[in-house]
């Protein structure tokens, strides 16, 4: 099962990747040929021509400074009428000035507004620039207060003609990820209302985010939200990725198997997720405050990975099933992510456009865990029944008497008795002299022989039920429409318990024989009738034994004596 989850997952996410090559091929960046301006203040376009502090090639630790300026030389760029393309991350704004070789410059300040309107698929804008490429001498940027350098580092110049069909592709493709990932998160909402499963639940918790961080951060969400501004947007992906990864920690307690996960381990997973849920507070807080927070969202993670890690190796080697099934469908994205985390640091060698093979990836998790999860349930449900069998078997050994194999005390306590109810207790005669004279092993035997005549009495339909009461007394329940019924199905009773002793033990000689007293449940109910019983019983004994007794009212006690026997 596990190796049909991964090979399922991988001939999805080929199929995806698929998608992904027929979409446009990215270039490099130009930040490369382009040079750098630190500034801590905004500098205008002519104080930036101006300085001395240029550095060509750019570097990166300028543009982490708040206004930094690059300079874009035109020999890159394609010919023809070309967007600028980059990041379209949080920022407070930028300049875009394009100068002509004629000296002429044609200077626009775009808000975040005016940023995010000129979005394409992916976490991109792409702006158009006024001149064409041959008339182009320079382009300088200047990015205010970005919260991270990729919008100075991810700079693309892209014909203008191929920008309209990108920005369709991208975005069918992106929508139909969207719609997948929707679609399995709806099915595990589903499955956690039918089944009452909470890592369904969370599972369905956690593919929401993925999938309103896929909307939110691939620019999707602008066609939601077209005057959505670039602060809240990273806010909404920042805070979906953390509930998202949070989610995985409750995902994960309750999605392994029992016994997997110890008691410590337990707290510390709930901690570390609490942690990880804890920086969806960092983009709004970043926001509000201007401080640079973006290291410490990243590192708010690292705990639960660690943990996470560690849970999930101690499950895979107590055997867990499960634990392999998470890690197949985890590992995908997990690197995935981890390089879209390094690229936002400036560590990785790939460009945005390994955005898209996040998106894939995630829809691919979102599918192999749908599998995974519904091929718990299966294992859920075994458990289930394999409990439930057990239950039932140890409430059936728990009403059984282990020696005559009838019901036994306990049960017939628990019994609900109808009115029409007769009761009769039956009780060996001498018994003590059978084992006296033949051992209690042969004394047991009998009391064996009668609890077979009695369960066959029970499957002749002569009588309801039957318990061994303790020692060699009995209890039987007859269902008859009248009592004088009842005495004859119990004189067949008696008598069947005498042959069936004769033939089971032949080497006692003695004819085992049962007294018996009988009442109705009627009116007055079980208590009273036993007692009425038992007197009835007693009775019997007195009045020579072998016999059937039971009170018919005004002082009058009815006998039933056996039929002749056969001599023995
Ligand atoms: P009565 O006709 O008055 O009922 O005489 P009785 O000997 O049957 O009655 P009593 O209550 O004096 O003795 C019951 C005997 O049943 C005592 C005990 O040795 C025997 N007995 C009780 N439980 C078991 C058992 O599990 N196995 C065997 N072999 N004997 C048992
Ligand atoms: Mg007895
Ligand atoms: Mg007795």
């Amino acid at each position: 099962m596990v190796r049909r989850i991964a090979t399922l997952t991988a001939v999805i996410l080929a199929f995806l990747a698929t998608l992904a090559i027929v979409s446009p091929a990215s270039a490099h960046s130009l930040f490369g040929q382009s040079c750098s301006l630190a500034s801590d203040t905004p500098l205008t376009l002519a104080e930036a021509r101006a300085s001395g502090g240029w550095h060509c090639p750019a570097q990166r630790s300028d543009v982490k400074t708040r206004h930094a300026w690059v300079r874009i030389s035109s020999a890159q760029m394609p010919a023809g009428t070309v967007d600028l393309q980059s990041d379209s991350m949080a920022s407070d704004g930028m300049t875009i000035a394009t100068i002509g070789h004629d000296g002429k410059v044609h200077a626009t300040h775009y808000t975040p507004t005016a940023i995010a309107h000129h979005w394409i698929a992916g976490t991109r804008f792409s702006i158009p620039l006024p001149l064409e490429t041959k008339d182009i001498d320079s382009v300088y940027m200047r990015i205010d207060n970005p919260i991270g350098p990729q919008v100075a580092t991810s700079i693309f110049a892209a014909p203008r003609d191929t920008v309209a069909s990108e920005r369709l592709v991208l975005s069918v493709m992106l929508a139909f990820l969207t719609g997948m990932v929707a679609i399995v998160a709806i099915h595990s909402l589903v499955m956690s209302i039918a089944m009452r499963s909470r890592f369904a639940f969370y599972n369905f918790i956690g593919l929401g985010m993925l999938m309103i961080y896929t909307i939110s951060s691939s620019s999707l969400i602008f066609l939601i939200f077209p005057n959505l501004e670039l602060w809240p947007r990273t806010t909404i992906s920042y805070a979906a990725v953390a509930i998202s990864i949070s989610m995985l920690g409750p995902f994960l307690l309750n999605f392994l198997e029992p016994g997997m996960i110890t008691p410590r381990m337990r707290r510390l997973i709930v901690l570390t997720a609490s942690i990880a849920f804890a920086a969806s507070l960092i983009a709004p807080l970043a926001w509000l405050t201007g401080w640079s927070l973006r290291g410490i969202y990243h590192l708010l993670f690292l705990p639960g990975i660690v943990i996470g890690t560690i849970a999930i190796r101690e499950a895979w080697r107590k055997g867990s099933v499960m634990a392999r099934a998470f890690t197949y469908a985890w590992i995908v994205l997990t690197i995935v992510a981890v390089e879209r985390i390094a690229r936002s640091f400036d560590l990785s060698p790939l460009d945005y456009s390994a955005d898209t093979a996040f998106y894939i990836a995630m829809a691919g998790e979102g599918i192999a865990m749908s599998i995974a999860i519904a091929w718990r349930f299966n294992s859920v449900k075994h458990e289930r029944d394999e409990a439930l069998r057990r239950g039932s078997e140890l409430a059936e050994v728990a009403s059984r008497d282990s020696l005559t194999g009838l019901f036994n005390r306990r049960d017939f306590d628990s019994r609900r008795w109808r009115k029409s109810d007769v009761l009769a207790i039956v009780d060996l005669d001498r018994f003590k002299t059978i084992n006296d004279r033949h051992g209690h092993l042969v004394g047991d035997e009998v009391l064996r022989a009668v609890g077979k005549a009695l369960a066959d009495c029970v499957s002749a339909g002569q009588i309801l039920r039957a318990w061994r009461l303790g020692g060699e007394e009995f209890a039987v329940a007859i269902d008859a429409a009248s009592i004088d019924a009842a005495a004859i199905a119990l004189n067949v009773v008696r008598e069947r318990i005498a042959a069936e002793a004769r033939s089971a033990v032949p080497q006692v000689q003695e004819t085992i024989t049962a007294s018996a007293g009988m009442a109705s449940i009627g009116k007055e109910g079980m208590r009273q009738a036993y007692r009425t019983a038992d007197a009835a019983l007693y009775h019997a004994k007195a009045s020579g034994r072998d016999r059937l007794c039971y009170d018919v009212g005004s002082h009058t006690m009815a006998t039933i004596f056996p039929r002749p026997r056969a001599a023995a």
